[in-house]
């Protein structure tokens, strides 16, 4: 109910008016965001890089409507990707197609998406599709092979949603391509007429997905994007009962949840990413974590109460 609660508000521009006017949300939201500026964001890498992690950065931002700022947006992807050639950053980058300008047209969106991919590729930079309210998951699967298939992109990678019915079936066509995919369970607000409502049933969808996708031939890749300890002990024991090679998947967090965890699973011998985002477009993002975890809440509140 408070998830729900909290996503509604998460799309609710009066909301984002009252959050982002407060200096307190923005204290809070840098628990999760590398900083505003990609000064701050390579900062974040270098040092997340020197304990032995990959990173992907995300420049914040979704559901944009004006063309001319989908322009901006592919600026600053391009200015990420410079940033990681010139200072030999261990950064992958991840995109969301809101932002390229998916709601304004699909081949605004496709233009975009190839100038990004082109760059990236010159530079030996993957890039991750992020994966939106199911609005949008057609589309961006659409985009995802046309960009691999008809452009002949192979530096991008998609991300599946463990909470939609659909996912078996999309990620069993995705291994038959080779894909490279990246698991979650999936953050927004969905009716159960598209997504399980149950905890227990995303969780065990998310075991069934990720194990029939680790046993899928390559080129087919996973990346394993998870707090949940239970996700991750039953990955590892499969990997290790199935002798799944390393080069074969990957785990992946997000920035500022569970860091020690995080370092533990570098320093067992995993790849492992972390999902590093920055900008000022910060409030869906922060919201969607607050959502994941009421406990993130309470402490927010508290702050707010003890003013
Ligand atoms: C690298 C990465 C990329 C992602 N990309 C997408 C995407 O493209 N599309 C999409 O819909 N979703 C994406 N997500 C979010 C994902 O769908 C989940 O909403 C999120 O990861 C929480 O699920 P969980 O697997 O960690 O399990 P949960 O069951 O939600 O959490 C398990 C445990 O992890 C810890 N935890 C989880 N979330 C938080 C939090 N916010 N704050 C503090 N502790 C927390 C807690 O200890 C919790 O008990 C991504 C997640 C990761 C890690």
């Amino acid at each position: 109910m408070l998830r729900r609660l909290i996503l509604y508000f998460s799309t609710a521009g009066w909301a984002r008016r009252i959050v982002t006017g407060w200096g307190l949300a923005r204290r809070v939201a840098r628990r999760f965001v590398a900083g505003e500026t990609l000064d701050e964001a390579a900062r974040v890498t270098q040092t997340l890089n020197a304990k032995g992690m990959a990173v992907t950065l995300d420049c914040l931002g979704e559901s944009v409507h004006r063309a001319e700022d989908t322009a901006e947006v592919v600026k600053a992807y391009r200015a990420v990707l410079e940033r990681i050639q010139q200072d030999r950053l261990n950064a992958s980058i991840s995109v969301k197609l809101t932002h390229l300008g998916l709601d304004i047209s699909e081949e605004l969106c496709t233009g975009n998406l190839r100038h990004i991919l082109g760059a990236a590729q010159e530079r030996g930079v993957s890039v991750t599709i992020d994966m939106e309210s199911s609005a949008y998951t057609d589309r961006t699967l659409r985009l995802y092979r046309t960009l691999r298939d008809e452009y002949g992109f192979n530096n991008v990678g998609v991300v599946i949603q463990s909470y939609l019915y659909r996912s078996e079936a999309d990620m069993r066509e995705l291994a038959a391509e080779g894909a490279h995919v990246r698991l979650c369970k999936g953050a927004y607000l969905e009716p159960p007429t598209v997504a399980f409502p149950a905890k227990a049933d995303v969780d065990a969808s998310y075991v069934k997905l990720a194990q029939a996708y680790l046993k899928s031939p390559p080129p087919a890749y996973l990346c394993l994007a998870t707090h949940d300890e239970k996700m991750i002990a039953a990955t590892e024991q499969f990997i290790k009962d199935q002798h799944i090679p390393t080069d074969r998947y990957e785990y992946q967090m997000l920035y500022g949840i569970r860091s020690a965890r995080q370092e533990e699973l570098a320093q067992a011998g995993y790849t492992m990413r972390v999902y590093v985002p920055f900008g000022a477009a910060w409030y869906p993002y922060f919201m969607r974590r607050l959502a994941e975890r009421p406990a993130n809440l309470w402490f927010f509140a508290r702050g707010v109460f003890a003013r």
